[in-house]
């Protein structure tokens, strides 16, 4: 026999099992990889100090990532400024040949995802190639290391590049020495890997089905440079980069991390094709 007590008390039941099935659901993390522009390489001189690929061509992938939490959306690197699409020739600037075949803001218009609905920036270093649409995303909150915040926004660096970035100087920020928990939950991590600028980051993110994923920012350019070690000619410290990279490969190991070093196309390539992410 039903009495009005125990019905009450399914009833409860029923909404709580409900409830946290959508919390479940809600907390499920996803990371979007989206195309933010190629890069030809005619000439990888600068790819080594030691000359090792000196007259070797390199097609380099420029992706930006989205990554979807429960508590908000992060969004990793912003590639190429969008008007270069507008050009299908892209930029050529001596060896190095930039396109933009899609722009970052139609891609996230894709996903119903507009700039300002973004909660938190971050950018794996200042360079154009990851800053080029910072601009556009000055609402949200800005997290930055503070070595790279005073070297980006130092009066040599802005006045080089900062075209790209100098909304961020009055956006909400949050700076961090070694390490920032983005959604305080232990899930999304950036970790500073300093060298190829003074506060160059990664990004840790713990999924789901896929495990751990690990994002390169320009720790290394290029597979290969991994594996043979060679480094690029563009440090703002050397050392700092052989350090950084000593920590990274620790960190990988520990978390048994999927490596994804941004500018490999090979990596990009296996990434689940925009609008299809990992979980
Ligand atoms: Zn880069």
């Amino acid at each position: 026999m039903y009495t009005i007590k125990s019905v009450v008390i399914s009833l409860f039941f029923l909404v709580l099992i409900a409830w946290s099935g959508k919390v479940f659901s809600d907390s499920h993390i996803k990371l979007y990889a989206m195309d933010c522009g190629t890069l030809d390489v005619s000439d990888m001189r600068d790819f080594s100090d030691t000359g090792k690929y000196d007259g070797q061509k390199i097609k380099l992938a420029n992706p930006c990532f989205l990554i979807r939490h429960a508590k908000g959306d992060l969004l990793w690197d912003t590639g190429y400024i969008d008007s270069m699409a507008d050009n299908s020739n892209g930029v050529i600037n001596g060896v190095w040949h930039s396109r933009l075949r899609v722009r970052l803001i139609d891609q996230l218009d894709q996903i119903g995802v507009s700039p300002n609905e973004i909660e938190y920036l971050s950018l794996s270093h200042l360079h154009p190639d990851h800053s080029g649409n910072a601009n556009k995303f000055s609402d949200s909150t800005f997290i930055v290391n503070e070595l790279e915040r005073k070297y980006m926004f130092s009066d040599q660096i802005k006045s080089m590049f900062g075209a790209y970035y100098s909304l961020l100087e009055d956006a909400k920020t949050v700076s961090f020495k070694i390490e920032y928990d983005v959604f305080n939950d232990g899930t999304v991590l950036i970790k500073s890997m300093p060298g190829h600028t003074p506060g160059s980051s990664v990004l840790l993110i713990r999924l789901e089905k896929t495990g751990n994923v690990l994002l390169s920012g320009d720790l290394y350019i290029h597979a290969k440079g991994r594996e043979l070690k060679t480094m690029l000619k563009y440090n703002s410290d050397k050392q700092l980069t052989i350090d950084s990279r000593k920590k990274f490969e620790a960190l990988a190991i520990k978390e048994s991390a999927r490596v994804i070093i941004q500018h490999e196309k090979r990596d990009f390539d296996l990434l689940p094709k925009f609008p299809k992410f990992l979980d």
